[in-house]
């Protein structure tokens, strides 16, 4: 099936619809999680429209992957958290629900994950408070 641009996520990198971001570049953006799996829950999409990683050209990988690490160090640095947990389905198959590509940048431990998915959005105002804390950390590793 053709990438469908119509969904959540390219919408946010359009600016249709509010984000709490916390990172951008010419290849990727991040945005916390709205529904989070542990406090700090951030994810981590290219711009290129792309629904699964198979789908990301490989010329792309490398910056698509910088950024992860980018964020993933920030996320780190302000939830101070001991591990992340990168996670990132591909296909309705494997629990993906939004078809454009993201990894999941989760502070903690892969054995406190709620499973498989949160259902419920967190409080808007202690996500804002996240994203700023991540936004910090990433100013001060620069
Ligand atoms: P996946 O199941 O791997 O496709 O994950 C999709 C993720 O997107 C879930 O963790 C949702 O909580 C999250 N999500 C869905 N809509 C939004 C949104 N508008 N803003 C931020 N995160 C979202």
């Amino acid at each position: 099936m053709p990438y469908q641009t119509d969904n959540i996520f390219a919408r946010i990198l359009r600016q249709e619809i509010p984000a709490q971001i916390v990172f951008e570049n010419d290849h990727a953006l991040a945005f916390m999680d709205i529904m989070p799996q542990a406090p700090g829950h951030t994810l981590v999409i290219p711009k290129y429209p792309a629904e699964t990683l198979l789908d990301l050209p490989a010329e792309c990988a490398g910056e698509f992957l910088q950024a992860v690490q980018t964020v993933a160090a920030a996320v780190k640095q302000a939830m101070n958290a001991e591990g992340i947990v990168l996670m990132q389905l591909n296909g309705p198959a494997a629990g993906q629900t939004v078809p454009h590509l993201h990894f999941h940048v989760i502070p903690g431990s892969i054995a406190t994950l709620r499973q498989p998915h949160a259902h419920t959005p967190a409080d808007p105002e202690q996500i804002r408070q996240i994203a700023e804390s991540i936004r910090a950390a990433m100013a001060s590793s620069r």
